[in-house]
């Protein structure tokens, strides 16, 4: 895909969300890819708060997923970081960061940046239809799912609404959080798969053993 025209005097703000349990380097690159591929202003992070009546068991809290990945973005200057949703974990939808995201300004365009997992599961999300109509979907190719397979299943299910959703294809990185949370269990190296400060965060507070 090429480069992506934009409507001028508009900002164009890139949203990331995700649990971060921990951030790594295929979250940076899908977001960096993207913010380049778009024109992006920005891209912020969205780490997802603890619902409290959803089965949080396991998951890291979210003051060390904020914290790990306030560390990630640090050198990137495009890059940013919010507490909106582990400040209001309940309920932490994604039509809720949209709408938050928009406040008061007519003068931005919104691109949630999604892996092509998360993007195959958009049916199930609240109120889909109206999320596809508010913002610009940036779907990002990973290991093991096939763009032209997640296109077939989102033309049937998005029937209309495709326009919305662009797919992207980056670096391929087979990294994900459970992967590296299984690495540290196992006293494995996780040098590189995240950025170094991450990595010292982990060390320094026993995360994952
Ligand atoms: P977990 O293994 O805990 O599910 P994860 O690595 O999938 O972690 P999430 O926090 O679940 O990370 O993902 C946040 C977003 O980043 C999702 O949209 C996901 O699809 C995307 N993503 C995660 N890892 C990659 C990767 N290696 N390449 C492309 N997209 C990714
Ligand atoms: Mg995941």
């Amino acid at each position: 895909m090429g480069s992506f025209s934009q409507p001028k005097g508009k900002t164009n703000i890139g949203l990331m969300g995700g649990t971060f349990d921990p951030i790594h380097i295929g979250h940076l690159v899908s977001a960096e890819e993207a913010r380049q591929q778009f024109n992006l202003d920005y891209v912020t992070f969205v780490p997802a708060g603890l619902p409290p009546h959803k089965d949080a068991t396991g998951i890291t809290s979210p003051e060390h997923r904020y914290l790990m990945t306030t560390l990630a973005v640090m050198s990137n200057p495009y890059f940013k970081v919010s507490r909106f949703e582990i400040d209001h974990p309940e309920p932490s939808y994604t039509l809720d960061t949209i709408a938050h995201f928009s406040k008061g300004s007519q003068a931005s365009n919104i691109f949630f940046i999604t892996g092509a997992d998360a993007i195959m599961e958009i049916t199930t999300w609240k109120n889909y239809r109206q999320l596809l109509e508010r913002c610009v979907f940036i779907a990002v190719s990973r290991p093991g799912y096939s763009l032209s397979r997640l296109w077939e299943t989102l033309g049937a299910s998005c029937a209309g609404l495709t326009e919305k959703i662009h797919l992207l294809e980056i670096p391929a990185l087979a990294i994900s959080s459970t992967f590296i949370r299984e690495r540290v269990a196992l006293g494995k190296t996780i040098r590189y798969l995240t950025p170094e400060p991450v990595e010292q965060y982990i060390v320094k507070h026993q995360l994952y053993l």
